[in-house]
């Protein structure tokens, strides 16, 4: 029963029309794997104010009183969190619609379990390639084989969805294409590859290894329908199409590069230290965290209005593409 009350959604609808329906929280900015798109290195710092439990769970009623709909909990790797599964759980007593995690899997055996009984209703998992070599050397030490033993777990456990992510490197793991999304279909799993954005490290890395959405569903074409790629209503800007021989199975394309999807985006994120930033690609964000550690939800809905205002606008902004982006830390605002 969501604790919530219809009149305390009433109180808030007038908030509602000017906030987000969708936000990314970064639980943390830790992560066990250094993605070479993601960080310089394995030691490049990390930050020492997180938010703690109780100003979590605080932030979490605050943007449900806020209007926010949907929520998913990402980092730095969520799941090296000690909070993600008192993060879910929160979530789900509150009422939230729709609860969803980004992991990049390493922690999955133990944890699949709890976080569906907490009430996780879905899982992204990145997954960059099933050859264990590459794996390692993209994640820079990464073990193949824990994240697939992890992806067994959350399959055996069952969540509603499970959709893996792959950041497409020129030259580096673009011929698997077609491996992952037949291993994504034969698994009940939804492949969808990822354009690496000039974003973080990967502004230094894009002109060399970036392969348009177009090509990789080019190459996909034998498989795929005829069908244009489209978006699925409230579920972000994943473009799907689906497979020639089965309508059920489908492939999905992020263009954070070649085509930045601003116009229409409802998406607010939370950093590790509990700043509220519209855009992934700038700095600019409202500080939340006095207002979680003080237990005031009303302060950190009005907040959440406030940083709304910063959103860009979509029709001139050039997203993750505009100069800011290379500057900013994907692990601490939560990718
Ligand atoms: N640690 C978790 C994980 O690995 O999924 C969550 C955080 S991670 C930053 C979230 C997603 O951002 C991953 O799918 C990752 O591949 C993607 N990502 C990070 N940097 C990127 C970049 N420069 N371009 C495209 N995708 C990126």
């Amino acid at each position: 029963m969501p604790i919530l009350g219809e009149l305390e959604r009433a109180a808030s609808a007038e908030v509602t029309a000017t906030s987000p329906a969708s936000v990314r929280i970064s639980l943390t900015d830790r992560c066990d794997l250094a993605c070479v798109y993601c960080r310089p290195s394995r030691s490049d710092g990390y930050l020492d104010d997180r938010l703690d439990e109780p100003a979590l769970h605080t932030l979490i009623e605050g943007l449900l009183l806020a209007g926010v709909r949907r929520l998913r909990f990402t980092g730095g790797e969520p799941l090296l969190s000690p909070h993600v599964v008192g993060a879910v759980a929160r979530a789900a007593e509150l009422g939230a619609e729709d609860i969803a995690l980004t992991t990049n899997g390493t922690r999955l055996t133990k944890l699949a379990r709890p976080l569906r009984a907490a009430g996780l209703k879905r899982l992204t998992l990145s997954l960059d390639s099933l050859d264990p070599l590459r794996f390692e050397r993209i994640t820079r030490g990464g073990k193949l084989e824990r994240v697939l033993d992890g992806l067994a777990e959350a399959r055996a456990v069952g969540f509603d969805e499970i959709k893996l992510n792959t950041v497409v490197l020129r030259g580096e793991n673009d011929d698997e294409l077609e491996r992952i999304t037949l291993f994504a279909w034969k698994h009940g799993l939804v492949p969808r590859f990822i354009e690496v954005m000039p974003i973080a490290e990967g502004a230094r890395i894009v002109a060399e290894r970036l392969v348009p959405a177009a090509e990789i569903l080019e190459r996909l074409a034998p498989w795929l329908s005829a069908a244009r790629p489209a978006v699925d209503p409230e579920r972000g800007p994943a473009k799907y199409v689906a497979s020639r021989h089965d309508p059920k199975l489908r492939v999905g394309v992020i263009t954070g590069t070649t085509d930045t999807f601003c116009k229409g985006c409802d998406r607010l994120r939370v950093s590790a230290t509990g700043v509220l930033r519209p855009c992934l690609a700038t700095d600019r964000g409202v500080g939340a965290a006095t207002a979680a550690r003080a237990g005031d939800p009303a302060l950190i809905a009005r907040t959440v209005a406030e940083a709304w205002k910063l959103k860009p606008d979509g029709d001139v902004w050039r997203g993750c593409t505009e100069p800011t982006a290379g500057d900013v830390s994907m692990r601490a605002i939560g990718g």
